[in-house]
């Protein structure tokens, strides 16, 4: 986890809020947000127009845990926790902690205008659930255009249509570097694009799994509409959830998708697991259902063992 004070220089040095041109592109907008967290003294939040849903009571705890949502981009369920807690901590140590969900809603009910919001998803692997900080302005790739250059969005653009073609929802690194060669933009060499593509990997767009590539679930939270509009064909849904599937196992028989975590908690109780849809015998593994009280555990057990080690330092 970074430190919480990692960003705010960078965002300090910008122009001045109220001074760009409109409309802002999207890395202005993310921009602008940065400034008004940190210039709330001079009464940023108070001053934003807000007519449609009751705003929530904003302080340093919200505007601080925004921000370091803003540098992750996206978090698992337990760090968004460990983060809030954090927050509280730093800025408001005897207030109570906010049911995460309310905490999430009141800082949502601030972004609203700017069409930005804090996102719960799932990862497709094994259902932990994550939460990313989403541009609703555009589903597009474009919303990477602040990080990336137009040859390196294109590449994610050729992959991102590999792994939608793909039956398993993976594209290999070297079907990938095929087509570096068809690229917009400026030419990139094949070591290049692998660079890049591990920048995608970093930067929690896609995952790698033994040099095969899918989306990240940050990626499914922020371009699913642009993938099911795009690609209205090729996209595959989950029978279960009927959201965007790109990875999941099918049915051999009647070729119906379930997401994992889907199939998971649908076989959960039954001792033979059929098809949804055709009733014959599913034949894949059932994967385990993502316990957090199991994981709470573990994290538990470090705790504890922590707290044991600050007691005999006193
Ligand atoms: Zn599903
Ligand atoms: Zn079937």
């Amino acid at each position: 986890m970074g430190e919480p004070h990692s960003r705010s220089s960078r965002l300090g040095g910008g122009p001045e809020p109220g001074c760009r041109p409109s409309p802002p592109s999207q890395f202005e907008l993310f921009f602008s947000v940065g400034l008004v967290i940190w210039e709330e003294g001079a009464g940023g939040w108070s001053n934003m127009q807000c007519s449609t849903r009751r705003m929530g009571i904003i302080t340093d705890v919200h505007r601080r845990f925004l921000q370091l949502m803003m540098t992750h981009g996206v978090l698992e369920e337990q760090d968004v926790t460990r983060l809030q807690k954090h927050c509280y901590k730093v800025h408001d140590r005897n207030a109570t902690v906010e049911k995460l969900e309310d905490f999430i809603n009141n800082i949502n009910s601030v972004l609203e205008p700017l069409y930005i919001e804090v996102k719960k998803g799932v990862t497709e692997d094994d259902g932990r659930p994550i939460y990313a900080l989403v541009n609703l302005a555009t589903s597009s790739v474009s919303k990477m255009a602040s990080d990336f250059a137009e040859n390196e969005l294109d590449l994610f653009r050729k992959a991102l249509e590999l792994i939608i073609d793909s039956d398993s929802g993976f594209a290999s690194s070297t079907n990938i570097l095929n087509l570096v060669d068809q690229l917009k933009g400026k030419k990139m060499r094949k070591k290049e694009a692998e660079q890049v593509l591990q920048k995608f990997v970093q930067n929690k767009w896609l995952i790698e799994k033994e040099g095969e590539f899918t989306l990240h679930g940050r990626a499914i939270l922020e371009m699913g509409q642009y993938i099911r509009e795009t690609y209205p064909d090729a996209v595959k849904m989950c029978n279960i959830c009927h959201g965007l599937l790109i990875q999941g196992q099918s049915c051999e028989t009647c070729g119906i998708r379930m997401h994992l975590p889907c199939v998971a908690k649908y076989f959960q109780s039954v001792s033979e697991p059929r098809c949804p849809h055709c009733n014959d015998y599913w034949p894949h593994e059932i994967p385990e259902v993502f316990n957090p009280e199991k994981e709470r555990e573990a994290a538990g057990v470090s705790k504890a063992n922590r707290k044991s080690l600050r007691s005999r330092q006193h």
